[in-house]
This record gives C-alpha cells, structure tokens and sequence, in this order.
C-alpha cells in the first residue's frame, strides 16, 4: 500500500523549525511496510493545502497529514481536509469536556477559541489526544484515508504508538516485525563488507542506517502471524549476531547510556566518570535514563589542571611531563574519580575537542578516554580530524560508555592500552 506525508506549518516552510515529524512517520511508515512516494511541506493557507490534498487523495491510499489542528485562526488542516474527502465537521460536546477538563486540570480556564478543536468529523473517526487538546482526525472515502495528527512531537508521537499503528496494522496483509540492532565499534564501510550479503533479502530484510558513531540494523519479517514474523527475524537477527558479536550492544530504540545503566543496575556495579572536553556528556547521558541514581556515583567536569590534581589525583610531574590531553592523564583521571567515589568502574575523558587549540603532535580530534576497574586501567587514544566539536564529543562520549558496558560485561577490550597505576607515570 502507497502512502503519503504532508507536514503543515508555515514555520516549517520558514526554516523555524526543522520536519522531525516527517523523519518519524516516514520510518514508522517503513517499518509498518507502507511504500513513501511523496513528502511535501505546505504552509498555513487553505487554497494551497486543499490543492496538494486532492493531488495526494488520488496518488495515494493513505495520506499522513502533521500540524495545523491547533485552537488558532491559521489551523485549517482539518476544515480542509474534511472537503477533501468529502466529510464535514460537527461541535462534539464529549471532545468539548475532554479539552475543557485539560484547562482545569491544570487551574486554567478555557480559551474561546479551543472551542474550534471539538469539532469531530461527521463519518470520520476522531484520535484521543492524551498529551495536549488537538485531538487527530481519521477520513476515509472509497478506500482512501487520510490520518491528521497534531504537530507538537510530544503530542504526535503517542498518537501515532497508541492509535495509529494498530489501525495502520490493519490495513495490511500479514503481520510485519522489527527488531533494531544497534551496533558499535565498526565503521558503516566495514560493517557493508562484514554484513552486506544479509542485505539482500525481501523477506526478511535488513537495512543499515548510519548515526554518528553507531550503525542500527533493522531487521523486519512479515509472516501470516505474529509468531512466524518473530520467527523469520530472528533467524536473520541471529546470523548478525554471529558476525558482529559483541559490537551489536544493544538492541531498540534507545541508546547505549541506557544498555550502561540497566547493565550496572542488574549487576549492583557504581560508575563514576571524569570528564574533561567532553564538559559532563557521560554523565549528562546517563543520568538522563530513569534509575540512573541505583548506578551512578558521581560526574567530575574537571577542565582545569588543578582540579585534575586535587579532585582526582592526577600526578602533577605527569601533567607536567605529558600535558593534560595524554594517554596518562586520561588514565589517571579514571583510576582517580574511581577511587574518589569508591566506584567499581571509573571512566576518564580529555582530549581536544576544536574547533581550536589543536598543535602538530596533539590535533583537534584527538581524545583519550580511560576506564578503570579494580584491574587497572584501560585507556583508547581517539583520533577524529576534521570533525566538529560535537561529533568529536559525542564519539568520545560513546566510547566512554562502550568502554565502561566493557568492563561490566567481562568483555575485551582489545584496541585499548592495559596499564597498571605505576605505569602511568611512564611512557607508554
Ligand atoms: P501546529 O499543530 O501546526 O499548531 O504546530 C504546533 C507546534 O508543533 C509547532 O509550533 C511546532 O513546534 C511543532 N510542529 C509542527 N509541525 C511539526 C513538524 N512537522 N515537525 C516537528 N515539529 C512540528
Ligand atoms: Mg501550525
């Protein structure tokens, strides 16, 4: 089945804001084995939207429309739309009292205007809203459907898990399954080579998508039922397990701060980390995981050279001799803000994230990163030229963490120097 996404905003056509919500339906869209032809942008005005309505109501079996359902005058997608597929609207009293009790809730009384978002359609369906007051519209007229869906993310998002999906799974045949691998360690080129004959199936497939310092997999099967699509994508699933191993670190939605906490969680480990260029990332991504408090310890930004020394011990002569951005400090600063929270694993991060400040021997892009367990310390020498100073910091964030689910894991961690406390006061 063909489907179609039409955001709806002026901001949008602006550049105020950037389309995540087509980004989002389009790979739900994929996911849920629809075939995307066409994405458009249209601005608040109804002569254009109503143009591009009749346009995707005749090339596509669904339209997905985003934005315009707000209570304001320029919020017309629904009236437009409505025509389209020849529906008309009506005041709902029930919808008016769901709104209405959303104002309230919260001390709020309720704009005049709002009374606009209780009109539901006359054939169509109406889509509760639970995180806002628009609530989402369904139209159908001779097998053609069109889904309107409030703009606001945080709004579109739930809408689309809780009511579209399972009305969307009911428009085609066969069941569909995912699975999301998500990948670290190997370079997108590397992994082709690796994996790139497990790319060519139809049923199951797999595709890779690039991000910045991982690769995810998606693995989707469709069989007659649930349990035959499971099937299918796990046979393809287990064959990249095979080839990735340990690299694959994860699997879903979320990223590898919370396979960290969940890893350190189960096995009642403490992390603490000491970061340097990256100013705190580590630890603001894993405090962002719920539950984080049952594993984290403490996040030193220690930028300054004496904070090294005094907060987490670092060897004055070893500053000195290797300079604050050097494999020896990096290890320091994990063995010390390990020993300073009495953690089982600390983490060390300082490197040179640029744009300036770089010379010959140490370049914008070089990091080291440490992690330190009650077997020393292990320490990764990072190397990103030409990359911007959030790249380079995310990257040097993401190792951080992979090194550290390393050392929980009891997994190797082979690109890296092993290297006793004494030793750090030497060349290495
Ligand atoms: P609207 O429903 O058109 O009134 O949009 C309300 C708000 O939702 C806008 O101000 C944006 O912040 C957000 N929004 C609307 N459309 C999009 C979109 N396509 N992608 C991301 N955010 C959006
Ligand atoms: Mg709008």
């Amino acid at each position: 089945m063909n489907a179609e996404i039409i955001a709806v905003g002026t901001e949008l056509l602006l550049g105020d804001i950037l389309n995540t919500n087509a980004q989002y339906l389009a790979r739900q869209l994929a996911g849920l084995g629809f075939t995307v032809w066409h994405q458009s942008v249209v601005g608040d005005n109804p002569q254009r939207l109503a143009q591009l309505a009749q346009q995707a109501r005749q090339r596509s079996q669904l339209v997905i429309y985003s934005g315009g359902l707000g209570p304001t005058a320029d919020d017309l997608t629904k009236e437009t739309i409505a025509a389209a597929y020849g529906d008309t609207l009506r005041f709902d009293e029930e919808q008016y009292k769901r709104i209405a009790d959303y104002f309230t809730a919260s001390g709020r009384s309720v704009p005049a205007n709002n009374r606009k978002q209780a009109m539901v359609p006359v054939h169509g369906r109406t889509l509760q809203n639970d995180n806002g007051t628009a609530p989402g519209v369904v139209f159908e007229q001779d097998s053609r459907m069109a889904i309107l869906l409030p703009g606001p993310p945080k709004e579109l998002v739930p809408m689309f898990e809780k009511q579209v999906r399972p009305l969307l799974e009911t428009l085609q045949d066969g069941v569909l399954y995912s699975r999301i691998l998500r990948v670290y360690g190997i370079g997108e080129s590397r992994l082709e080579e690796l994996v790139g004959h497990l790319l060519e199936g139809s049923n199951p497939t797999a595709a890779l998508y690039a991000k910045t310092a991982e690769v995810t997999v998606r693995v989707t099967a469709k069989g007659d039922t649930l349990e035959q699509a499971k099937t299918l994508c796990g046979q393809l699933a287990d064959e990249f397990y095979r080839l990735l191993g340990d690299a694959v670190y994860d699997e879903g939605e979320e990223g590898m701060e919370k396979t960290v906490v969940q890893l350190y969680s189960r096995k009642g480990m403490q992390l603490a980390t000491a970061e340097s260029c990256t100013g705190g990332l580590v630890s603001q991504r894993i405090t962002s995981v719920p539950g984080s408090s049952d594993m984290f310890q403490c996040g030193v930004c220690s930028y300054a050279n004496q904070v090294k020394a005094r907060l987490l011990a670092v060897r004055q002569p070893t500053l000195d001799r290797f300079g604050a951005v050097s494999l020896q400090v990096a290890g320091q600063m994990a063995l010390g803000v390990r020993a300073l929270a009495r953690a089982d694993v600390g983490v060390g991060i300082t490197g040179i994230a640029g744009p300036g400040g770089g010379s010959e021997e140490k370049p914008v892009g070089l990091v080291y990163i440490g992690a330190a367990s009650k077997e020393g310390v292990w320490v990764y020498k990072m190397l990103l030229p030409g990359r911007s100073r959030d790249t380079v910091r995310w990257a040097a964030s993401q190792k951080a963490l992979d090194m550290a689910r390393r050392l929980a894991a009891g997994l190797p961690l082979a690109d890296c120097v092993h290297c006793s406390d004494a030793q750090l006061d030497r060349e290495v």
